[in-house]
């Protein structure tokens, strides 16, 4: 078993480090292994100072008692929500939301606009056709009347009446399916302007609803900053100046988290698991204690 006798000198080895670091000395850190090791950026930074000193020797290792500890996830917290806080209001600010809104009210508002021009052009023609469907018809009338009153004196006058008679049926015939068709276009473009007028307004009280509520939420964005800022300042002074700086260039590197809780074993920032040894290693570490895969500074809940 092979592995298990290396886990046992490692701990072993520790126990041996451990106790030498409780009894003040100053071990510097061994490497944690070469893919848990921080990246490029995090070695070529400059260091600042013989503070920043003390802490690359203290960190992760026992003696380095550090004031604040117990209340870094208060303030990873605060930072975490104020983070959020400023997210959501440049998200605001920058009106996404509000704008793709008032792209597709402009939008419906246009289709409903085509939508009753087009109508009203039906309704034009459709009146004119019925004008010279009257008309025709008027004229049919007095024709016919023409043809039975005795007025006609010969054939070709008869012949030329029949044959402006129907003329006058097929035109009229003709203006009367054009009518129909008008009548039934219009049927379609009248259900379609509704339905799009209904959009358009929905559109718009979307438009109104969202421009309200963007104003309210600003507004509450603000107050709850002010409100999380002023925590953060009051608990800051809890904290070792040394590991408030760690924990601030962890911040910067890692996404925003610097402090996270293990529970279950598991790192809450990064979520791996930690061996048993290496929690058992953590839980004995009374300085601040550092994620064997993400360096993060962690806390065992
Ligand atoms: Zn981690």
């Amino acid at each position: 078993m092979p592995g298990i006798i290396a886990a046992l000198t490692d701990a072993l080895g520790r126990r041996v480090s451990d106790l030498i670091g409780s009894l003040g000395g100053v071990r510097p850190a061994p490497a944690p292994p070469a893919r848990f090791r921080e990246g490029p950026a995090a070695i070529a930074r400059p260091r600042r100072g013989p503070a920043h000193a003390r802490v690359g020797l203290g960190i992760g290792y026992p003696g380095a008692q550090m004031r604040g500890l117990d209340r870094i996830l208060e303030l990873q917290g605060l930072d975490t929500a104020i983070d959020r806080l400023e997210h959501r209001r440049e998200q605001l600010e920058a009106g996404e939301e509000l704008s793709s809104l008032r792209k597709e009210m402009e939008e419906a508002d246009a289709r409903l606009g085509e939508l009753r021009l087009a109508s009203d052009s039906i309704s034009s023609e459709s009146t004119r056709l019925e004008h010279e469907i009257a008309s025709m018809s008027d004229k049919l009338h007095a024709e016919e009347k023409r043809m039975y009153d005795g007025s006609i004196a010969n054939a070709r006058e008869l012949e030329a009446l029949q044959h402006e008679i129907a003329s006058l049926k097929e035109r009229r015939s003709r203006a009367e399916d054009e009518l129909l068709e008008q009548m039934v276009r219009k049927e379609d473009v009248e259900a379609r302007a509704a339905q799009a007028q209904t959009e358009a307004e929905a559109a718009r009280a979307r438009v109104e609803e969202v421009g309200g509520d963007a104003v309210r939420e600003l507004d509450q964005i603000s107050a709850d900053l002010a409100a999380k800022r002023s925590e953060r300042g009051s608990l800051v002074p809890a904290f070792d100046e040394e590991l408030l700086e760690l924990y601030d260039d962890l911040r910067e590197q890692k996404h925003g988290v610097g402090a996270a809780a293990i529970v279950d074993g598991v790192c809450q920032a990064c979520h791996e698991k930690l061996s048993a040894v290496e929690l058992e290693r953590l839980k004995r570490t009374e300085g601040v204690k550092r994620c064997e895969y993400c360096r993060r500074i962690v806390v065992l809940v």
